[in-house]
């Protein structure tokens, strides 16, 4: 990447915000649809105990964490360093 762009990019704060589709526990469809291995829910019209619940590749929450694998699959080179995955940085 163009040594100054970069250094714009960081001056900037650029972002590029962490989503289901680069996270660990996601299992998505190649239409963006899926469900999270994560969370669940108690379904009110089937007999299962709880289901997975039900997600899309562009959607988030506080609990992702980061694929590496995946984000390295979306070919974002020299802009993979503004991901932000926000468990990944909590202590
Ligand atoms: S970001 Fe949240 S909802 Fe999406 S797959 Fe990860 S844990 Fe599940």
């Amino acid at each position: 990447m163009d040594a100054t762009k970069l250094v714009v990019l960081r001056e900037i704060g650029y972002q590029i915000p962490a989503h289901c589709g680069i996270c660990q526990h996601a299992d998505l469809s190649a239409d963006g649809w899926g469900y999270c291995n994560r969370h669940s829910y108690v379904h009110q019209k089937h007999s299962e105990a709880s289901s997975r619940l039900s997600i899309h590749r562009q959607g988030s929450c506080q609990q992702h964490v980061l694929d590496e694998g995946a984000l390295a699959a979306l070919g974002l080179h020299g802009f993979a360093e503004f991901v932000r995955s926000r468990l990944s940085e909590t202590p």
